[in-house]
């Protein structure tokens, strides 16, 4: 690696085109730094979100740092209607994202970055295709896909044929037919389960260890205020007393978790849905029927073709693949699998900056979702200027 030469050198490499990486693009093109973006433009809400999926955030997060590109602007240009309190539609912040990525003439190469190494100079991108390109910075913005969760007494109970990850089940009506178990009792696995059965499944039961959660509109009103402190001052939730660091994840976490979208209550009232709260699966064998008998811990069994974890995400930056296959993971210092950042989200490398869910730790929650991207672009890019001069 070190002797050979790159195909390509950069101030800046952002790796992942989702909202955070082409939130950076946006950012370095307006402020004139040669750069390189790599990765398939939003990917991830492409292929790893089930088809028909409704948004939770609202009209107000967008991803441009410079404010023209925005969501609003989008529905305005293409006869998109948004209004405020409805839901957005997965395929319409898709379009948002394309629309922004051609609208702001961000160029992306289209491959997936295999490993990221150090050499003495500087850091080597080495692409699926064989190519390599060297950088002075890079910004990665992987996003969360590496992070599904599956928690380990279900792998080992049931057969991987069986088992996927909400990441996987993208089209609902691969489950025409079938039974099927969803494990876990979040928005996602109640909106899971809304989709599948709409889409033709026999039946869904759900099995959570919690009461189930109410169905309330989340009030998200005074997060992007807390998102623009961190432009101002971006070191202010990293270095909050522990108690109060807590009240705003407590905070976020009721609004994200213990509540339901009540648009989903209707679709989730039907008599081939069916709840279990406060249990979970115990056992797991073949069912006479054929599928699996699971048996929950409230004593009930369920037959099911399918079952799918609905157990979110947690962040392991071991887990991202082109840090694990290259020579800077063990320079890397991290903390409970996050990564130890500076106030402009820069790793214990120089010049190696983690955003998006993998800062969470550092920036708070904000920053796992789209209404972080612009600011974590702007927080970057201040620190960037002291390194580059365009
Ligand atoms: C079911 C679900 C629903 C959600 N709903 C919402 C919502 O309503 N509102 C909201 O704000 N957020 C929502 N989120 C969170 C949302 O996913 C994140 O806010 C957002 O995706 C973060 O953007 P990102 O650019 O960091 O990551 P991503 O959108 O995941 O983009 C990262 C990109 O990097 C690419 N990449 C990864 N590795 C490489 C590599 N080696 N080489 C090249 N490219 C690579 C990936 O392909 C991907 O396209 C939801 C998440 C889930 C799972």
């Amino acid at each position: 690696m070190e002797n050979s030469q790159p195909d390509t050198t950069t101030q800046l490499l952002i790796i992942g085109a989702g909202p955070y990486g082409l939130a950076m693009a946006a950012w370095a093109q307006d402020n004139g730094l040669d750069f390189r973006v790599v990765g398939y433009p939003m990917q991830f809400w492409k292929e790893h979100m089930p088809v028909g999926m409704l948004l939770r955030s609202g009209i107000g997060w967008h991803m441009d740092p410079a404010k023209t590109h925005t969501l609003s602007r989008f529905a305005a240009e293409n006869g998109v209607e948004l209004e405020r309190g409805m839901p957005i539609a997965l395929g319409t912040f898709i379009d948002y994202g394309i629309w922004f990525q051609q609208n702001r003439a961000i160029d992306v190469l289209e491959q997936t970055v295999a490993r990221l190494d150090r050499s003495a100079e500087h850091f080597v991108a080495t692409l699926d295709s064989g190519d390599s390109i060297a950088a002075s910075n890079v910004v990665l913005a992987v996003g969360v896909r590496n992070f599904d969760h599956s928690p380990d007494e279900y792998v080992r109970m049931i057969p991987p044929a069986c088992l996927s990850h909400t990441c996987d089940v993208v089209n609902p009506a691969d489950y025409r037919g079938k039974r099927v178990l969803i494990v876990g009792g979040r928005q996602s696995a109640f909106e899971t389960a809304a989709l599948l059965c709409e889409a033709g499944a026999a039946n869904v039961e759900l099995t959570y260890r919690h009461d189930t959660p109410r169905f309330e509109t989340s009030d998200w009103s005074w997060v992007p205020d807390l998102v623009e402190r961190s432009v101002a001052d971006p070191g202010w939730f990293a270095w909050l007393p522990e108690n109060e660091q807590q009240e705003i994840q407590q905070r976020f976490w009721s609004e994200g978790r213990l509540k339901l979208e009540p648009w989903l209550e209707p679709r989730i009232e039907n008599d081939r849905i069916q709840l279990h709260p406060h249990s979970h699966p115990v056992t797991c064998e073949s069912a006479a029927s054929g599928g699996l008998a699971v048996g929950l811990s409230d004593d009930t069994v369920t037959v099911a073709d399918s079952v799918i974890l609905a157990t979110g995400y947690r962040v392991d930056i071991g887990r991202i693949p082109l840090l694990s296959a290259g020579n800077l993971f063990d320079t890397l210092e991290t903390d409970d699998g996050y990564p130890q950042l500076d106030d402009h989200f820069q790793t214990t490398v120089p010049g190696l900056f983690i955003t998006s869910l993998a800062a969470t730790h550092h920036f708070g929650p904000f920053f796992g979702f789209v209404v972080g991207s612009a600011a974590s672009a702007r927080i970057i890019g201040a620190g960037l200027k002291n390194r580059i001069s365009p």
